[in-house]
């Protein structure tokens, strides 16, 4: 058996996915002709009550764009420490928009006002302008922690009343949603821009979208373009994220359940010493000292399951559409055969 736990970015179209895509009707999206994109990107914008949006290849780009579009060059974007858009970006708000990065260090990966407030430079030359706060639903290197709407508020009125703009990486934000129950409006109503991930727990191959104002949108066209993200017949990759808008949001609960399971079997192990706790769909644990998680996930390989390194110690395990409770049984048994000795 292989479990494929490296991500939830490994999923592959289902039979009623595929159908779709086979049947979308395209044109040429780059002369905004392609029918599917256009649905796709006014679905999307109706789900959260916002005027546009923006289909594009990944999440990395939907994110750059937007850090692009809400900056000017020298000015200085507020993250946490485990942001995507500054760990897993390749550098790319440095190279893109020419602006510094002003890293927090939240609650697994969660900021607060508070912690922002005190890290708005004041109106002076020595300083870059503050003038961006990237926020992540769900938090990846926090173990899958989420906001709540209640969270964000405060700070939304924060960016507000400091004429910062706010944006959110929300590539897993359906997962978030799936425990609080939160609604999408909310987040239309308070954030500037917004990236979501259908290739992620939603399960399609491919695409990200991001959210504005029509003046932002447009904006962001001219951007895409710049990066190469001008596409054509993109119809049938959008055909693939409306289906999992209509089909994998209700099942994302099951991921977190798998999830779950997982944490307490590994709980139990004596070579473990401490996992995050699992609040949706993330897994990370920390192994023993003497411990190197290269061996462990190279013992786990062998007997079929694949998971990612995540640091010295620790590693990450996603649970998906693809992961079935035969596989994680099997994901379990396995664990309890890994060889370790001091
Ligand atoms: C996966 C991911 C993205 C986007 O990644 P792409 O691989 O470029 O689509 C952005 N933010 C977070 C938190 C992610 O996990």
């Amino acid at each position: 058996m292989i479990v494929d736990l490296r991500s939830d970015t490994v999923t592959k179209p289902t039979a009623g996915m595929l159908n779709a895509m086979f049947s979308a009707k395209v044109g040429d999206d780059v002369y905004g002709e392609d029918e599917t994109v256009n649905k796709l990107e006014a679905k999307v914008a109706d789900l959260f009550g916002m005027e546009a949006a923006i289909f594009c290849p990944s999440g990395t780009m939907t994110n750059q764009i937007a850090i692009k579009c809400s900056t000017n060059p020298l000015d200085e974007v507020i993250c946490d420490e485990t942001a995507h858009v500054y760990r897993y970006e390749g550098g790319g708000i440095a190279f893109n928009s020419s602006a510094s990065v002003r890293v927090l260090y939240g609650d697994r990966g969660r900021l607060t006002p508070e912690l922002i407030e005190t890290n708005i430079n004041p109106d002076n030359i020595h300083h870059p302008k503050s003038s961006l706060v990237v926020l992540e639903n769900t938090v990846n290197r926090g173990g899958g922690s989420y906001y709540r709407v209640e969270d964000i508020e405060p700070i939304y009125h924060l960016c507000r009343l400091k004429g910062l703009s706010l944006h959110l990486d929300g590539a897993r934000l359906f997962n978030a949603l799936a425990e609080t129950g939160d609604d999408l409006k909310d987040y239309g109503r308070m954030f500037d821009t917004i990236s979501i991930c259908l290739s992620k727990g939603l399960g399609a191959p491919v695409g990200s979208v991001l959210l504005g104002s029509h003046e932002m949108i447009q904006r962001a066209r001219r951007v895409r373009k710049v990066l190469g993200g001008g596409w054509r017949q993109a119809g049938y990759l959008a055909a693939a994220g409306i289906y999992a808008l209509d089909h994998h949001i209700e099942r994302l609960k099951e991921d977190h359940a798998q999830a779950r399971i997982l944490e307490d079997a590994l709980r139990k192990l004596p070579y473990i010493v401490g996992v995050l706790p699992v609040e949706t769909n993330i897994v990370i644990f920390e192994l023993d000292d003497n411990f190197k998680s290269e061996n462990f996930v190279s013992q786990l390989n062998h007997q079929g399951i694949k998971c990612n390194k995540f640091g010295m110690h620790m590693v990450r395990m996603v649970t998906h559409l693809d992961i079935t409770s035969e596989m994680i049984g099997y994901t379990i048994e396995a664990l309890k055969k890994v060889h370790y000795h001091h």
